[in-house]
C-alpha cells in the first residue's frame, strides 16, 4: 500500500506568517496562538492529498 504524503510543520521553526494558510487550495491550514508564539497547524490532515503548494509559500522552510 503507498504512503500517503501529507504536510508537516515544524512548529519551532514556522514564525506564524500565514502565507502556508493562504496557499492551501483545500484550507487546511489555519494559525494557532500558543502563547507567544503564533505557528501553523495542519487541521484536517486527513484530507491532507500532500499536494506541496505550501511548501514554497513559506520562507523559512518549516513545512516538510
Ligand atoms: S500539502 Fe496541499 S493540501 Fe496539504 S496542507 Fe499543504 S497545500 Fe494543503
Ligand atoms: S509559511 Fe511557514 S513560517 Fe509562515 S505560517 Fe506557514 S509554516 Fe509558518
Amino acid at each position: 500500500m503507498p504512503v500517503k504524503r501529507r504536510a508537516e510543520i515544524y512548529v519551532s521553526r514556522c514564525t506564524g506568517c500565514g502565507r502556508c494558510v493562504a496557499a492551501c487550495p483545500k484550507r487546511l491550514l489555519t494559525l494557532e496562538v500558543a502563547g507567544y508564539h503564533k505557528h501553523a497547524l495542519l487541521t484536517g490532515w486527513e484530507k491532507c492529498d500532500g499536494c506541496l503548494a505550501c511548501l514554497p509559500a513559506c520562507p523559512v522552510r518549516a513545512i516538510s
